[in-house]
């Protein structure tokens, strides 16, 4: 569960991003957050992981008091917790394989991290995670090679391979077709419906916020100014 209580974000130069946050995401929840470009949906994601240090109020994950946490207890905090981005953040020059083993030696610096050994084990976890996001067939394919589409499911099995319980996602589709968005927003749901982990999507199509989220949170100027189950969310929000 990710409780916000009274969160505040206020960046360095004064920007104040956030104010008077109150949310409590249950596990298994898929929520989306809409609102208009510089609303503070990245910042509000990208708080629950300490990607951002909030400057106010309290966040919690599973009750652990998030701003707490110090060096190590952050590392293992964060393999819990995916991450996805509209630009994917993979290694392009290397096979798909490559990349979603390195989810296994989050530690290492990322230069040392193509030289660790992997086991079989964590083989055969990769292959799993390829497999549940349809690319199996692609693991010893060179990123590069692969549509956009693709990539951002090379990026979803990357995160699989850790076990989170969260997946925390900004604008995942973002620079996708609307065919190819729909198959990674399926992929989404199956990981949310079929495994149980949260999804906490920030996305700026609001159709397809509404057609795959069970819960919408709406942003503006840092507040949230709606928060209800999809089938409550009325056309002029
Ligand atoms: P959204 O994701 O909804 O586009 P953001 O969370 O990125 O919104 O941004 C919210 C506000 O905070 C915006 O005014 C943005 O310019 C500002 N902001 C975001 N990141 C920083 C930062 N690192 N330093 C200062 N201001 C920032
Ligand atoms: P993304 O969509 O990948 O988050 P952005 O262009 O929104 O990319 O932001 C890129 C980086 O710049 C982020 O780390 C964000 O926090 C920071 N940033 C965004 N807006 C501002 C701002 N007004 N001032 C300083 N940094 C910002």
């Amino acid at each position: 569960m990710i409780e916000f209580i009274g969160v505040e974000k206020t960046y360095a130069n004064g920007t104040i991003a956030l104010q008077n946050i109150n949310l409590t995401i249950d596990q298994g929840e898929f929520v989306a957050v809409i609102g208009l470009s510089g609303a503070g949906k990245s910042t509000l994601i990208r708080c629950i992981n300490r990607m951002h240090d909030i400057t106010g109020g309290q966040l919690n994950v599973d009750e652990v008091d998030v701003a707490k946490l110090k060096g190590k207890q952050i590392r293992r905090f964060r393999r819990r917790i995916g991450m996805i981005f509209q630009s994917f953040n993979l290694v392009t020059r290397t096979t798909v394989m490559k990349n979603v083993l390195v989810s296994f030696v989050p530690d290492l610096p990322l230069w040392r991290r193509w030289t660790g050994i992997f086991t079989k084990a964590h083989k055969i976890k990769a292959l799993e995670a390829l497999d549940k996001v349809g690319i199996l067939d692609k693991a010893f394919i060179r990123v590069d090679q692969l549509s956009g589409g693709q990539q951002q499911r090379v990026a979803l099995a990357r995160t699989l391979a850790q076990n989170p319980d969260i997946i925390l996602a900004d604008e995942p589709i973002a620079s996708l077709d609307p065919v190819t968005s729909r198959m990674v927003m399926d992929d989404f749901k199956k990981i949310n419906k079929e495994m149980n982990i949260s999804v906490i999507m920030n996305i700026h199509h609001v159709e397809i916020a509404l057609e795959y989220a069970d819960r919408i949170i709406g942003i503006r100027k840092g507040e949230v100014v709606f928060d209800g189950p999809t089938n409550k969310v009325t056309k002029d929000i």
